[in-house]
């Protein structure tokens, strides 16, 4: 009776939203899209399930729960799904003939459907099979207005009306379809059409169907796409073509992971899973009826139908380990512990069973080794349900304390990971639970299907989005998100900007980083945007955006709910943020900083960022600190990690004095400082850098790095600032500079007379003892070769020993010192594991 070359074609809410949509599906059904045989819809007659127009399900069962409720607004809800059938059936049939007839049935259905919600209004509930069969209708008026459109356009086509052929029951939560009796009505059905042999298409409601008792009833929600797959084997369908809104199966829901990528072949397995654990492009049970014929299912989009979009069949290929991630939310967690379940067999059988009596779906078990306790999760609508079943089971139990009252949680979600080559392949989870970890989500529960095809975690519903993007950016397209922000938009801070707007694109393609800037502060106001900050032009965006700066509000916008990762760069010159960094740190931010002033407060204060970095598991990077953009930390590090012994450690610490000394040959030294702050080579009062105290916090930093507790006081300083002028404010010093020439000359004409040169020179040596100030050298001095800002630094350590290891380079300026900034981010993200 059927015969063999039907093919299903199922067009979901959003194909069918509306009379342009309609039109489109038509297009679809009799245009050829694309020179890829595969994609030209297949020969033969076409079965078209369709979903009700987008969003008229949720609005007939808010209808229903209105009448309820006795709440008036369930008549102008009914009312506005009647405009919006009229108006698009209007807008797609021009022709009398079709449209009356087709605006006719529909006025009877919402007459009857006003006469249902009055009697649900008047005993304020709704039957189980009124609720179906309202929810239902969307369908029914769906499937007829593609039917009479496609009759307009001269096709052949008839309607089925799937509640007059599907018969179904239901058990503990899932439909169960009798094949045997909906196969007869489908027959039967057939045997009533005029010449079935010429029709071209045949429209069938989704999601309805009637029970054994003839009740009407659906398949559960999103049910369309189970309605598909159940006629492609009673049609023996050649392939099911599922379109939708999206190109196929993404490896995650693109609206929580953009950076989603198209699978193109996937098994009817990994859908299950993916679908089961929350994916909504189909509806988990779609996969089984295909699967017992092989029928291939594709998922494609109506909107882009030149996509290939996704094969699901039996023999899908992969060379990817995990194809796809999902969330699953509103999962309440449930945990039943005591030692009265430790070696008692049938515990868990006892709890599966009250359960199941109950009708609860258990979504994922976990159980402890220790067989102490059973954590389960469950849908939350069903948390009091559950509540009562287990109590019931074991109040014997409960009562004689040998197992703890049921603890429940809420506001959980499921993440999964799924894929059929997980298994056989060690790491994955390792892999998998690393990267939440390095994200600060904190996972409940850990489930691992005995088949391996997927690994679950348990975490908190507010942690979901940015656990799916972290899992899925360390298996899919390795690549590393960063929520960034930046707080003082000085020299340093806007040349940091300009460098890394000039790398953010290179920074995505070849290094996979993926670094959005969300935040930037000065010291009054502060710009938070919830996209990518555009870089070329931030400081427009600032000007208009900007609001008074509140830190608290920029350290939680910062650490955005959907990226994995998020550093704030510090870039002030002011010590007033200082009291921050522990609290930034145990908020969970990166930081950046090429401000010393956090790493030379009090010795105890430096511990306690220490200590707030280990606790946090976060990263402090300040190699800027000394050195700009030398790598003089770095070495240091190395060299103490190493077991190196260091002896002493020597040099020119700031490129400001250097470029002052290199420059100075006997007169007006008040203007080469002048020149210097001009270039930005000083800091912004610049007699932070004469009076020694800015190579002093670099002499305490250095010798904190090698676990030395040096505290700024103890290091001996010889300042440049005499002390009448220390008190002065920053421009009272500027008008008064050339007080210090007289004083210059004469220090540097007596170096002159004995051969020698002036160098602003630290030093520090194994016992602590620690010295800053303005030294006399030979003139063949190391010291003597530095030009510009150069800084210089010699390490004398037991293996440096008779040549000390020198490091030596430009150690000032802003594009220096923002590349060393923006060398730590990089830093940063492969500690954070961006692909190498
Ligand atoms: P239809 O109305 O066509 O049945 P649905 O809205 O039910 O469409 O399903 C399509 C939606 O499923 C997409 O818009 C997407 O947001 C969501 N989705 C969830 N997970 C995935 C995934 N892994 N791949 C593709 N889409 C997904
Ligand atoms: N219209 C139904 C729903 O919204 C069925 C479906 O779209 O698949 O759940
Ligand atoms: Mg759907």
């Amino acid at each position: 009776m059927i015969n063999k070359n039907w093919n299903v074609h199922k067009f979901g809410g959003t194909s069918v939203l509306n009379a342009d949509r309609f039109r489109n599906v038509y297009k679809i059904l009799t245009h050829r899209h694309s020179q890829r045989t595969e994609l030209y819809c297949k020969e033969g007659p076409k079965a078209l399930v369709v979903s009700a127009m987008k969003g008229v399900t949720d609005d007939l069962i808010q209808a229903v729960v209105g009448a309820e409720k006795q709440d008036e607004g369930y008549k102008s809800l009914l009312q506005k799904i009647w405009n919006r059938h009229q108006n698009e059936i209007t807008n797609l049939l021009t022709a009398a003939d079709f449209r009356e007839p087709l605006l006719e049935a529909l006025k009877k259905d919402f007459t009857e459907l006003h006469e249902i919600l009055r009697g649900v209004w008047l005993v304020q509930s709704a039957s189980q099979t009124i609720f179906n069969q309202v929810s239902g209708m969307g369908e029914v008026w769906s499937a007829q207005i593609l039917n009479a459109y496609l009759k307009s356009e001269g096709r052949k086509t008839q309607w089925l009306d799937a509640r007059d052929v599907l018969i179904v029951s239901s058990s503990g939560g899932r439909i169960i379809v009798n094949w045997e009796k909906s196969k007869v009505q489908l027959e039967s059905h057939l045997k009533k059409i005029d010449s079935l042999n010429e029709l071209e298409f045949l429209v069938i409601t989704g999601f309805v169907a009637r029970e054994e008792s003839g009740a009407v009833t659906t398949l559960g929600r999103n049910g369309s796409d189970y309605s598909a797959s159940i006629f492609g084997s009673l049609f023996h369908s050649q392939e099911i073509v599922i379109w939708t809104d999206v190109d196929g199966v993404l490896s995650a829901d693109p609206r929580w992971v953009p950076e989603a990528v198209l699978l193109d072949e996937m098994s009817y397995s990994e859908v299950t899973e993916l679908a089961y654990f929350g994916a909504k492009v189909v509806h988990p049970a779609t996969m089984a009826p295909a699967i017992e014929l092989s029928i291939p299912i594709w998922i494609r989009n109506s909107l882009k139908p030149e996509v290939r979009g996704t094969c699901i069949h039996k023999n899908a290929k992969s060379d990817r380990q995990v194809k796809g991630f999902s969330t699953i939310d509103k999962i309440s967690l449930l945990n039943l512990e005591g030692t009265g379940m430790v070696g008692v067999p049938g515990v868990a059988e006892r709890l599966f069973g009250a359960l199941r009596s109950a009708g609860v779906n258990v979504v994922l078990i976990s159980q402890a080794s220790s067989e102490q306790s059973i954590c389960l999760a469950i849908e939350e609508s069903q948390g009091p349900l559950a509540r009562k079943a287990i109590e019931q089971a074991f109040a014997l139990e409960i009562q004689k304390n040998l197992i703890q009252p049921l603890q429940i949680t809420n506001d959980i979600s499921i993440l999964a990971a799924v894929g059929d080559n997980m298994r056989h392949t060690p790491g994955i989870a390792g892999r998998f639970f690393t990267a939440l970890g390095q994200s600060g989500i904190s996972v409940r529960a850990i489930a691992q299907g005995s088949s391996e095809r997927n690994i679950s975690a348990v975490i908190d519903t507010k942690d979901a989005v940015k656990a799916l993007r972290t899992v899925h950016s360390s298996f899919v397209l390795p690549h590393l998100n960063m929520s960034l922000g930046l707080i003082g938009t000085g020299l340093i801070g806007s040349t940091f900007l300009k460098q890394l707007s000039e790398q953010t694109e290179n920074l995505k393609t070849s290094k996979k980083i993926n670094i959005q800037v969300r935040a930037i502060a000065n010291s009054k106001k502060m710009w938070l945007s919830e996209n990518e900050i555009p870089l070329q032009n931030w400081k427009e965006g600032f000007e208009r955006y900007a609001q008074s700066l509140d830190l608290k509000k920029l350290s939680h916008h910062l650490q955005s709910h959907y990226i994995p990762h998020s550093v704030l760069i510090e870039a002030t010159a002011s010590s007033s943020l200082t009291p921050n960094y522990v609290n930034w740190l145990n908020q969970g931010l990166h930081l950046i900083s090429p401000n010393k002033k956090a790493n030379t407060g009090s010795f105890l204060e430096y511990k306690e960022i220490r200590q707030a970095m280990q606790k946090s598991q976060r990263h402090f990077l300040y190699s800027t600190n000394v050195g700009a953009g030398l790598p003089i930390i770095q070495t240091l590090r190395d060299l103490k990690a190493t077991g190196d012994e260091i002896i002493e450690i020597e040099g020119i610490l700031s490129g400001t004095l250097s470029y002052i000394f290199n420059e100075f040959s006997g007169t007006f030294f008040s203007k080469i400082v002048c020149l210097a702050k001009e270039k930005g080579y000083t800091e912004p009062d610049p007699r932070e850098d004469l009076s020694g105290q800015d190579v002093v916090r670099k002499l305490v930093i250095l010798a904190r790095e090698i676990q030395m507790p040096l505290e700024v006081n103890e290091v001996e300083v010889m300042g440049l600032v005499p002390e009448k002028m220390q008190c002065l404010n920053k421009d009272e010093f500027m008008a008064r500079i050339q007080e210090l020439d007289d004083q210059m000359e004469k220090r540097w004409m007596a170096a002159k007379e004995k051969n020698e040169i002036l160098r602003f020179v630290a030093s520090i040596d194994s016992s602590g003892k620690a010295k800053v100030g303005l030294k006399n050298l030979p003139h063949h001095h190391v010291f003597s070769k530095v030009t510009g800002t150069d800084n210089i630094v010699l390490f004398k350590t037991r293996r440096y020993f008779h040549q000390p290891l020198v490091i030596q380079g430009p150690g000032a300026g802003p594009e220096v010192t923002a590349a060393g900034v923006f060398a730590d981010l990089l830093r940063l993200s492969q500690y954070l594991g961006a692909p190498l």
